[in-house]
Protein backbone atom coordinates (compact mmCIF):
# COMPACT_ATOMS: atom_id res chain seq x y z
CA UNK A 1 0.00 0.00 0.00
CA UNK A 2 1.84 3.40 -1.06
CA UNK A 3 -0.92 5.76 -0.62
CA UNK A 4 -2.94 6.29 2.09
CA UNK A 5 -6.06 8.93 3.58
CA UNK A 6 -3.65 11.68 3.22
CA UNK A 7 -3.23 11.49 -0.34
CA UNK A 8 -7.11 11.41 -0.75
CA UNK A 9 -7.79 13.70 -4.17
CA UNK A 10 -10.84 14.82 -2.61
CA UNK A 11 -9.42 16.08 0.58
CA UNK A 12 -9.47 19.85 1.08
CA UNK A 13 -8.10 22.40 3.11
CA UNK A 14 -9.45 24.74 5.43
CA UNK A 15 -6.74 27.12 3.81
CA UNK A 16 -8.83 28.06 1.21
CA UNK A 17 -5.28 28.88 -0.76
CA UNK A 18 -4.02 25.11 -0.43
CA UNK A 19 -7.30 24.13 -2.99
CA UNK A 20 -6.40 26.50 -5.97
CA UNK A 21 -5.80 24.51 -8.78
CA UNK A 22 -2.10 24.69 -9.77
CA UNK A 23 -1.16 24.87 -5.94
CA UNK A 24 2.57 23.96 -5.07
CA UNK A 25 1.63 23.20 -1.57
CA UNK A 26 -1.90 21.39 -1.04
CA UNK A 27 -3.06 19.55 1.88
CA UNK A 28 -1.40 16.11 0.00
CA UNK A 29 1.78 17.72 0.13
CA UNK A 30 2.88 19.01 3.80
CA UNK A 31 6.78 19.90 3.47
CA UNK A 32 8.34 21.48 6.33
CA UNK A 33 11.02 24.31 6.42
CA UNK A 34 12.47 26.46 8.54
CA UNK A 35 11.69 30.31 8.86
CA UNK A 36 12.22 33.22 11.05
CA UNK A 37 9.19 34.80 11.60
CA UNK A 38 8.12 38.45 11.33
CA UNK A 39 9.17 40.91 13.96
CA UNK A 40 8.07 44.36 14.89
CA UNK A 41 10.16 46.90 13.72
CA UNK A 42 13.46 47.30 16.60
CA UNK A 43 12.20 44.05 17.51
CA UNK A 44 14.87 41.53 18.00
CA UNK A 45 14.91 38.65 15.75
CA UNK A 46 13.71 35.56 17.16
CA UNK A 47 15.34 32.61 16.73
CA UNK A 48 14.09 30.10 13.87
CA UNK A 49 10.75 28.47 13.81
CA UNK A 50 9.58 24.97 11.41
CA UNK A 51 6.47 25.49 9.49
CA UNK A 52 4.64 23.69 7.31
CA UNK A 53 3.52 25.38 3.87
CA UNK A 54 -0.38 24.94 3.36
CA UNK A 55 -1.22 27.09 0.37
CA UNK A 56 0.17 30.51 0.10
CA UNK A 57 0.59 30.34 4.00
CA UNK A 58 2.74 28.56 6.76
CA UNK A 59 1.64 26.49 9.87
CA UNK A 60 3.83 27.65 12.27
CA UNK A 61 4.51 24.43 14.67
CA UNK A 62 5.99 26.57 17.88
CA UNK A 63 2.46 28.24 18.07
CA UNK A 64 0.59 25.04 16.70
CA UNK A 65 2.16 23.17 19.51
CA UNK A 66 0.67 25.54 21.98
CA UNK A 67 -2.63 26.87 21.22
CA UNK A 68 -4.19 23.59 19.08
CA UNK A 69 -4.70 20.60 21.38
CA UNK A 70 -3.27 17.18 19.30
CA UNK A 71 -3.60 13.60 20.13
CA UNK A 72 -0.96 12.61 23.05
CA UNK A 73 1.42 10.30 20.58
CA UNK A 74 1.70 14.18 18.68
CA UNK A 75 3.57 16.07 21.68
CA UNK A 76 6.93 13.73 21.43
CA UNK A 77 7.01 14.73 17.62
CA UNK A 78 6.27 18.25 18.55
CA UNK A 79 8.89 19.20 20.83
CA UNK A 80 11.85 19.23 18.04
CA UNK A 81 9.76 21.17 16.10
CA UNK A 82 8.99 23.58 18.74
CA UNK A 83 12.34 24.40 19.22
CA UNK A 84 12.57 25.20 15.83
CA UNK A 85 15.06 21.86 15.17
CA UNK A 86 14.61 20.28 12.15
CA UNK A 87 17.01 18.17 12.46
CA UNK A 88 16.06 16.41 16.02
CA UNK A 89 13.01 15.36 14.24
CA UNK A 90 14.57 14.57 10.92
CA UNK A 91 16.39 11.72 12.87
CA UNK A 92 13.35 10.18 14.47
CA UNK A 93 12.49 8.04 11.55
CA UNK A 94 9.67 7.41 8.88
CA UNK A 95 7.59 6.17 11.25
CA UNK A 96 7.65 9.32 13.58
CA UNK A 97 7.44 11.01 9.83
CA UNK A 98 4.41 9.46 8.59
CA UNK A 99 2.51 9.63 12.40
CA UNK A 100 3.06 13.91 12.55
CA UNK A 101 2.18 13.65 8.40
CA UNK A 102 -1.14 12.00 9.06
CA UNK A 103 -2.01 14.75 12.00
CA UNK A 104 -0.97 17.33 9.87
CA UNK A 105 -3.52 15.74 7.19
CA UNK A 106 -6.60 15.93 9.91
CA UNK A 107 -5.61 19.21 11.71
CA UNK A 108 -5.44 21.14 8.09
CA UNK A 109 -8.21 18.87 6.14
CA UNK A 110 -11.97 21.08 5.90
CA UNK A 111 -14.16 20.49 8.71
CA UNK A 112 -11.00 19.50 11.16
CA UNK A 113 -11.52 20.24 14.98
CA UNK A 114 -8.44 21.87 15.43
CA UNK A 115 -8.72 24.81 12.63
CA UNK A 116 -10.36 27.09 14.54
CA UNK A 117 -7.12 26.88 16.87
CA UNK A 118 -5.05 26.71 13.99
CA UNK A 119 -6.21 29.64 11.80
CA UNK A 120 -4.16 31.78 14.70
CA UNK A 121 -1.30 29.89 13.67
CA UNK A 122 -0.82 31.11 10.30
CA UNK A 123 1.89 32.98 8.25
CA UNK A 124 1.79 34.27 5.36
CA UNK A 125 4.52 32.66 3.34
CA UNK A 126 5.31 36.32 1.50
CA UNK A 127 5.84 37.82 5.30
CA UNK A 128 8.71 34.98 6.22
CA UNK A 129 12.57 34.69 5.75
CA UNK A 130 13.30 31.16 5.15
CA UNK A 131 16.03 29.29 6.13
CA UNK A 132 18.04 26.16 5.26
CA UNK A 133 16.25 23.31 6.66
CA UNK A 134 18.68 22.58 8.85
CA UNK A 135 22.79 23.09 8.72
CA UNK A 136 24.24 21.20 6.05
CA UNK A 137 26.80 18.48 7.45
CA UNK A 138 28.34 17.30 4.27
CA UNK A 139 27.21 17.70 0.26
CA UNK A 140 28.05 14.76 -2.38
CA UNK A 141 26.69 15.62 -5.62
CA UNK A 142 26.35 12.55 -7.94
CA UNK A 143 25.99 12.39 -11.56
CA UNK A 144 22.79 10.15 -12.21
CA UNK A 145 21.35 12.45 -15.59
CA UNK A 146 22.13 9.57 -18.21
CA UNK A 147 20.83 12.47 -21.01
CA UNK A 148 23.55 14.89 -19.35
CA UNK A 149 26.42 12.92 -19.16
CA UNK A 150 25.31 11.56 -22.71
CA UNK A 151 25.43 15.47 -24.27
CA UNK A 152 28.72 16.27 -21.93
CA UNK A 153 30.53 13.10 -22.58
CA UNK A 154 29.72 13.64 -26.72
CA UNK A 155 31.51 17.46 -26.59
CA UNK A 156 34.68 15.30 -25.13
CA UNK A 157 34.37 12.10 -26.17
CA UNK A 158 32.15 12.06 -29.19
CA UNK A 159 33.08 8.15 -30.13
CA UNK A 160 32.09 6.66 -26.39
CA UNK A 161 30.08 9.93 -24.24
CA UNK A 162 29.70 7.26 -21.28
CA UNK A 163 32.47 5.70 -19.35
CA UNK A 164 32.76 1.86 -18.71
CA UNK A 165 31.43 2.17 -15.00
CA UNK A 166 28.61 4.30 -15.74
CA UNK A 167 26.16 1.91 -15.86
CA UNK A 168 27.70 0.02 -12.61
CA UNK A 169 27.37 3.13 -10.32
CA UNK A 170 25.82 5.80 -9.31
CA UNK A 171 28.93 8.64 -10.23
CA UNK A 172 29.50 11.13 -7.40
CA UNK A 173 32.12 13.51 -6.21
CA UNK A 174 32.17 15.44 -2.62
CA UNK A 175 31.11 18.97 -2.69
CA UNK A 176 31.20 21.62 -0.33
CA UNK A 177 28.43 22.06 2.39
CA UNK A 178 29.83 25.45 3.57
CA UNK A 179 28.51 27.43 0.22
CA UNK A 180 25.24 25.60 0.41
CA UNK A 181 22.31 28.66 0.27
CA UNK A 182 18.94 29.39 -0.63
CA UNK A 183 20.00 31.44 -3.57
CA UNK A 184 19.17 35.16 -3.76
CA UNK A 185 22.50 37.74 -5.00
CA UNK A 186 25.35 35.18 -6.30
CA UNK A 187 29.17 36.98 -6.77
CA UNK A 188 30.67 35.64 -9.95
CA UNK A 189 33.55 33.84 -8.81
CA UNK A 190 36.86 34.07 -9.93
CA UNK A 191 39.61 31.43 -10.70
CA UNK A 192 42.47 30.31 -13.14
CA UNK A 193 40.73 29.91 -16.68
CA UNK A 194 42.97 29.54 -19.79
CA UNK A 195 41.96 32.11 -22.59
CA UNK A 196 43.53 30.27 -25.84
CA UNK A 197 44.73 26.52 -25.13
CA UNK A 198 48.46 27.18 -25.42
CA UNK A 199 48.49 30.01 -23.29
CA UNK A 200 49.25 30.21 -19.79
CA UNK A 201 45.99 30.51 -17.68
CA UNK A 202 44.60 33.78 -15.79
CA UNK A 203 43.18 35.00 -12.89
CA UNK A 204 39.93 36.15 -13.74
CA UNK A 205 36.30 36.18 -13.51
CA UNK A 206 34.41 33.51 -15.01
CA UNK A 207 33.15 33.98 -18.55
CA UNK A 208 31.55 30.71 -18.58
CA UNK A 209 29.00 30.76 -15.31
CA UNK A 210 26.13 27.93 -15.65
CA UNK A 211 23.40 26.66 -13.38
CA UNK A 212 23.25 22.94 -13.34
CA UNK A 213 18.94 21.46 -12.77
CA UNK A 214 19.34 18.76 -9.99
CA UNK A 215 17.36 17.83 -6.69
CA UNK A 216 18.43 17.95 -3.69
CA UNK A 217 18.13 14.88 -0.92
CA UNK A 218 18.09 15.28 2.21
CA UNK A 219 19.23 12.68 4.47
CA UNK A 220 17.76 11.98 7.79
CA UNK A 221 18.90 9.11 9.55
CA UNK A 222 22.44 7.73 9.50
CA UNK A 223 24.15 4.97 9.75
CA UNK A 224 27.00 3.99 11.56
CA UNK A 225 30.76 3.87 10.31
CA UNK A 226 31.29 0.36 8.71
CA UNK A 227 27.81 -0.64 8.66
CA UNK A 228 26.55 -0.11 4.73
CA UNK A 229 22.93 0.30 4.66
CA UNK A 230 20.74 -2.23 2.98
CA UNK A 231 18.90 -0.91 -0.55
CA UNK A 232 15.54 -2.20 0.97
CA UNK A 233 15.50 0.29 3.94
CA UNK A 234 17.59 2.86 2.09
CA UNK A 235 15.12 5.21 0.56
CA UNK A 236 13.52 4.97 4.73
CA UNK A 237 16.77 6.95 5.91
CA UNK A 238 16.42 10.06 3.33
CA UNK A 239 14.27 12.79 4.87
CA UNK A 240 12.98 14.17 1.75
CA UNK A 241 13.98 16.17 -1.75
CA UNK A 242 13.98 20.12 -2.34
CA UNK A 243 15.38 21.49 -5.95
CA UNK A 244 19.14 21.96 -5.97
CA UNK A 245 21.03 24.53 -8.63
CA UNK A 246 24.95 23.40 -8.56
CA UNK A 247 26.12 26.52 -9.92
CA UNK A 248 29.03 25.66 -12.52
CA UNK A 249 31.96 27.83 -13.80
CA UNK A 250 33.00 26.01 -17.18
CA UNK A 251 35.94 27.81 -17.92
CA UNK A 252 37.43 26.95 -14.48
CA UNK A 253 36.29 23.67 -14.62
CA UNK A 254 37.81 22.40 -17.49
CA UNK A 255 40.86 23.66 -16.64
CA UNK A 256 41.00 22.11 -13.07
CA UNK A 257 39.05 18.60 -13.77
CA UNK A 258 41.58 16.53 -14.62
CA UNK A 259 42.47 14.08 -12.88
CA UNK A 260 40.62 14.40 -9.54
CA UNK A 261 36.95 16.48 -10.79
CA UNK A 262 35.35 19.46 -10.06
CA UNK A 263 37.02 22.00 -6.98
CA UNK A 264 36.49 25.78 -7.30
CA UNK A 265 34.33 25.79 -10.43
CA UNK A 266 31.48 24.28 -8.30
CA UNK A 267 32.28 25.14 -4.90
CA UNK A 268 31.27 28.99 -4.57
CA UNK A 269 27.87 28.02 -4.31
CA UNK A 270 25.26 25.72 -4.24
CA UNK A 271 21.31 26.93 -3.89
CA UNK A 272 18.10 24.62 -2.58
CA UNK A 273 14.49 25.44 -2.42
CA UNK A 274 13.49 26.16 1.60
CA UNK A 275 10.44 23.14 1.58
CA UNK A 276 11.48 19.82 2.13
CA UNK A 277 8.80 17.78 0.56
CA UNK A 278 8.54 13.97 1.99
CA UNK A 279 8.98 10.67 -0.13
CA UNK A 280 5.33 10.01 1.41
CA UNK A 281 3.89 13.20 0.00
CA UNK A 282 5.34 12.04 -3.27
CA UNK A 283 3.74 8.34 -2.89
CA UNK A 284 1.17 9.00 -5.69
CA UNK A 285 4.21 10.01 -8.24
CA UNK A 286 6.21 6.80 -7.80
CA UNK A 287 7.48 5.18 -10.86
CA UNK A 288 9.32 2.05 -12.16
CA UNK A 289 13.39 2.16 -12.75
CA UNK A 290 13.52 2.18 -16.37
CA UNK A 291 16.59 0.87 -18.18
CA UNK A 292 17.10 0.51 -22.09
CA UNK A 293 17.25 -3.68 -22.57
CA UNK A 294 20.67 -4.83 -22.85
CA UNK A 295 21.95 -2.58 -20.37
CA UNK A 296 23.44 -4.43 -17.10
CA UNK A 297 21.20 -5.30 -14.49
CA UNK A 298 22.51 -3.41 -10.80
CA UNK A 299 24.55 -5.40 -8.55
CA UNK A 300 22.45 -7.32 -5.57
CA UNK A 301 23.54 -4.52 -3.55
CA UNK A 302 21.85 -1.90 -5.62
CA UNK A 303 19.09 -3.67 -6.73
CA UNK A 304 15.49 -4.68 -5.29
CA UNK A 305 12.32 -5.26 -6.62
CA UNK A 306 10.39 -2.59 -4.72
CA UNK A 307 13.52 -0.02 -6.15
CA UNK A 308 12.42 -1.92 -9.70
CA UNK A 309 9.04 -1.67 -9.16
CA UNK A 310 8.28 2.11 -7.89
CA UNK A 311 12.00 3.45 -6.71
CA UNK A 312 12.21 6.13 -9.23
CA UNK A 313 9.97 9.23 -9.42
CA UNK A 314 7.77 11.68 -12.16
CA UNK A 315 8.81 15.07 -10.74
CA UNK A 316 9.20 17.86 -13.61
CA UNK A 317 12.12 19.99 -13.24
CA UNK A 318 11.65 22.98 -14.75
CA UNK A 319 14.70 26.52 -15.31
CA UNK A 320 13.29 30.02 -15.75
CA UNK A 321 15.37 32.96 -16.94
CA UNK A 322 14.83 36.28 -16.85
CA UNK A 323 17.63 38.66 -17.69
CA UNK A 324 18.26 42.14 -16.18
CA UNK A 325 16.56 43.77 -19.74
CA UNK A 326 14.03 41.62 -19.67
CA UNK A 327 12.92 43.05 -15.96
CA UNK A 328 13.43 46.41 -16.89
CA UNK A 329 11.28 45.53 -20.27
CA UNK A 330 8.67 43.88 -17.73
CA UNK A 331 9.34 40.92 -19.99
CA UNK A 332 8.51 37.87 -17.84
CA UNK A 333 10.29 35.41 -17.00
CA UNK A 334 11.22 32.55 -20.25
CA UNK A 335 11.02 28.73 -19.76
CA UNK A 336 14.98 27.57 -20.76
CA UNK A 337 13.87 23.85 -20.34
CA UNK A 338 12.24 20.95 -18.69
CA UNK A 339 12.86 17.40 -17.92
CA UNK A 340 11.22 14.38 -16.12
CA UNK A 341 13.23 13.01 -13.34
CA UNK A 342 11.83 9.67 -14.18
CA UNK A 343 13.43 10.14 -17.69
CA UNK A 344 16.58 11.43 -16.59
CA UNK A 345 17.57 9.98 -14.16
CA UNK A 346 19.74 6.57 -14.48
CA UNK A 347 19.71 5.73 -10.68
CA UNK A 348 17.35 5.98 -7.86
CA UNK A 349 16.95 7.81 -4.45
CA UNK A 350 17.50 4.58 -2.79
CA UNK A 351 20.66 3.42 -4.74
CA UNK A 352 22.28 6.74 -4.20
CA UNK A 353 21.97 5.93 -0.29
CA UNK A 354 23.04 2.24 -0.65
CA UNK A 355 25.69 2.93 -2.80
CA UNK A 356 27.22 6.27 -0.77
CA UNK A 357 26.99 3.70 2.14
CA UNK A 358 28.41 0.65 0.41
CA UNK A 359 31.94 1.33 1.56
CA UNK A 360 30.72 1.76 5.52
CA UNK A 361 30.82 5.50 4.62
CA UNK A 362 28.93 6.98 7.73
CA UNK A 363 25.77 9.47 6.85
CA UNK A 364 24.37 11.70 9.06
CA UNK A 365 21.30 13.89 9.55
CA UNK A 366 21.51 16.76 7.76
CA UNK A 367 23.51 15.39 4.59
CA UNK A 368 23.24 16.61 1.55
CA UNK A 369 22.98 14.81 -1.73
CA UNK A 370 22.57 16.48 -5.28
CA UNK A 371 21.25 14.03 -8.27
CA UNK A 372 23.40 15.25 -11.21
CA UNK A 373 21.80 17.27 -13.61
CA UNK A 374 18.80 15.64 -14.66
CA UNK A 375 18.44 16.73 -18.44
CA UNK A 376 15.86 15.18 -20.54
CA UNK A 377 16.72 13.30 -23.83
CA UNK A 378 14.94 15.84 -26.24
CA UNK A 379 16.38 18.91 -28.14
CA UNK A 380 15.54 21.97 -25.74
CA UNK A 381 15.82 19.64 -22.61
CA UNK A 382 19.47 20.08 -21.58
CA UNK A 383 19.44 20.66 -17.71
CA UNK A 384 22.38 23.29 -18.07
CA UNK A 385 23.15 26.14 -20.66
CA UNK A 386 26.47 24.29 -21.55
CA UNK A 387 23.91 21.49 -23.37
CA UNK A 388 21.63 24.36 -24.34
CA UNK A 389 24.07 25.95 -25.73
CA UNK A 390 25.92 22.76 -27.27
CA UNK A 391 29.20 23.93 -25.25
CA UNK A 392 28.87 27.76 -25.81
CA UNK A 393 28.85 27.84 -29.68
CA UNK A 394 24.88 27.85 -29.96
CA UNK A 395 23.54 31.75 -28.58
CA UNK A 396 19.91 30.93 -27.22
CA UNK A 397 17.57 33.76 -28.58
CA UNK A 398 15.55 35.63 -25.27
CA UNK A 399 12.32 37.24 -25.60
CA UNK A 400 13.58 40.91 -26.30
CA UNK A 401 16.29 40.19 -28.98
CA UNK A 402 19.39 39.21 -26.15
CA UNK A 403 21.35 36.04 -26.40
CA UNK A 404 23.07 33.88 -23.98
CA UNK A 405 25.45 30.77 -24.53
CA UNK A 406 26.17 31.43 -20.79
CA UNK A 407 24.84 33.83 -17.81
CA UNK A 408 25.36 37.68 -17.71
CA UNK A 409 25.34 39.76 -14.72
CA UNK A 410 21.73 40.48 -13.73
CA UNK A 411 20.19 37.56 -15.04
CA UNK A 412 18.18 35.57 -12.52
CA UNK A 413 17.44 31.87 -13.08
CA UNK A 414 14.80 30.11 -11.16
CA UNK A 415 14.51 26.28 -10.63
CA UNK A 416 10.91 24.92 -10.12
CA UNK A 417 9.46 21.57 -10.09
CA UNK A 418 6.30 19.70 -10.02
CA UNK A 419 4.51 16.45 -9.82
CA UNK A 420 1.42 15.44 -11.99
CA UNK A 421 -0.28 11.85 -11.96
CA UNK A 422 -3.46 10.39 -12.75
CA UNK A 423 -5.86 10.37 -9.87
CA UNK A 424 -3.54 12.19 -7.81
CA UNK A 425 -3.85 16.08 -6.48
CA UNK A 426 -0.62 17.96 -8.05
CA UNK A 427 1.70 18.69 -5.77
CA UNK A 428 5.04 21.24 -6.22
CA UNK A 429 8.94 21.65 -4.56
CA UNK A 430 8.31 25.24 -4.74
CA UNK A 431 11.54 27.15 -6.32
CA UNK A 432 14.88 28.57 -5.69
CA UNK A 433 15.79 31.63 -7.23
CA UNK A 434 19.37 33.40 -7.67
CA UNK A 435 21.01 36.59 -9.03
CA UNK A 436 24.06 36.99 -10.72
CA UNK A 437 26.20 39.82 -9.73
CA UNK A 438 29.28 41.32 -10.98
CA UNK A 439 32.83 39.28 -9.76
CA1 LIG B 1 26.21 18.84 -10.62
Amino acid sequence: MLTDATHAPALRSWVASANLPGCDFPIQNLPLGRFRPPTAEGAETEPPRVGVAIGDQVLDLKLAAAQCPWPDEIYPLLEPLTAGDLANFMAMGRPAWQLLRAALSVALAEDSDQGPFLELCLHPQADLTMLLPCVVRDYTDFYIGIHHATAIGKMLRPDSPLLPNYKWLPIGYHGRASSVGLGGPLRRPLGQIRLAADAPPVYAPTRRLDYEMELGLWVGVGNKAGEPVAIDIAEDQLFGVTLLNDWSARDIQSWEYQPLGPFLSKSFATSVSPWVVSFDALAPFRRPLQRPAGDPAPLDYLDSPANRAHGSFGITLEVWLQTARMRAARLPAVRLSHADMAEAAYWTPAQLLAHHTSNGCPLATGDLFGTGTLSGPGAGQGGSLMELSRGGREPLLLPGGEQRCFLENGDTVALRAYCEAPGAVRIGLGAVAGTVMAA
